[in-house]
């Protein structure tokens, strides 16, 4: 039997887990499928309860569904339970359906490996307070960081998150603010769309020490503004593309008992129909 994996979401206008999902089962020789379905809020209970099914392994969830998944599953993970979203559904051999979240260990893992750092101990600077900032706000406070500063835009989106995630976290104005902590900062993370859909740069990186180091969660364009910017001072930079690919391997880990399934999904996502390049 040919099982099932799965993304849905509305409206899908990527197919990069598709690709790396299905790379990755190829390679490693799981007779397995990882589809899209773009589904309508009123189609949602119905997929849910035929993932239940023998033949699915398990699913992924985008916007704008990742918090009303919640109440179709069984178990909601700890981590997923405090960042109030799940992006990952594993179902058991019994048919139950386990949420968890893969956003803020992917965004960990790749962020510590590629910018060389450990989170624990590290003051950073966050713009941004949607969803992507909930996950890297949450990896940043379970790994033990000694300060998290955050601004939005909206500045009471800002400070509903350091409300929400307590004392290591806090909510500060664009401007002046924003600036003292940037230069205070460890690592330096752009969690909006600014740089993808807005141009320009969500932050100075001038502001900086020259010790600091920049994750910008944009992977396209792969090098934005604010990349090129911090590359220019000398300041270590990455883009989203490894929390992409780590998100994915993630929960192909939790679905398969495989691990290590990065390389194959980024070598995917290299030669895909929508080539995405490491920035
Ligand atoms: P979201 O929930 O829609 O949040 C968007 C954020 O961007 C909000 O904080 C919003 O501020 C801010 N923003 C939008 N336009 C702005 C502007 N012109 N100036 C300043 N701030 C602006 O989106 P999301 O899901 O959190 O995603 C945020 C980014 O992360 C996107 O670029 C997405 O592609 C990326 N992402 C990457 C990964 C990865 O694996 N690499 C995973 C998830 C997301 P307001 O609150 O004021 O509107």
């Amino acid at each position: 039997m040919t099982r099932r994996a799965a993304l849905i979401g509305h409206p899908l206008n990527r197919r990069h887990s598709e690709v790396m999902h299905n790379a990755a089962f190829k390679h490693f020789s799981i007779d397995a499928r990882y589809e899209l379905h773009d589904l309508a809020p009123d189609e949602v209970g119905s997929f849910i309860a035929l993932a239940r099914d023998e033949s699915c392994i398990g699913f992924q969830v985008t916007a704008p569904y990742k918090q009303i998944v919640i109440e179709h599953l069984d178990e909601i993970e700890s981590g997923a339970k405090r960042i109030g979203a799940v992006n990952s559904v594993l179902r058991g051999e019994d048919g139950s359906l386990v949420g968890f979240n893969t956003d803020a260990p992917g965004f960990r893992r790749a962020a510590e490996s590629e910018l060389d750092i450990r989170f624990s101990g590290l003051r950073a600077a966050v713009v941004g307070a949607g969803g992507a900032s909930r996950a890297v706000i949450h990896a940043l406070v379970a790994a033990d960081a000694e300060q998290v500063t955050i601004c939005n835009r909206t500045a009471s989106r800002a400070a509903d998150l350091a409300n929400h995630f307590g004392p290591t976290v806090r909510a500060v104005e664009v401007g002046t603010a924003f600036e003292r902590s940037l230069h205070q900062a460890d690592l330096a993370v752009n969690a909006t769309t600014v740089g993808m859909i807005t141009p320009g740069a969500a932050f100075d990186p001038a502001v900086l020490p020259g010790s600091a180091v920049v994750y910008d969660l944009v992977y396209n364009p792969p090098e934005t503004k604010l990349l090129r910017e911090s590359r220019a001072l000398g300041l270590a930079a990455a883009n989203g593309l490894g929390m992409l690919v780590a998100q994915a391997e993630i929960a192909f880990e939790r679905w398969t008992g495989v691990p290590d399934a990065g390389p194959v999904m980024l070598a995917a996502l290299r030669d895909g129909p929508d080539p995405l390049v490491p920035g």
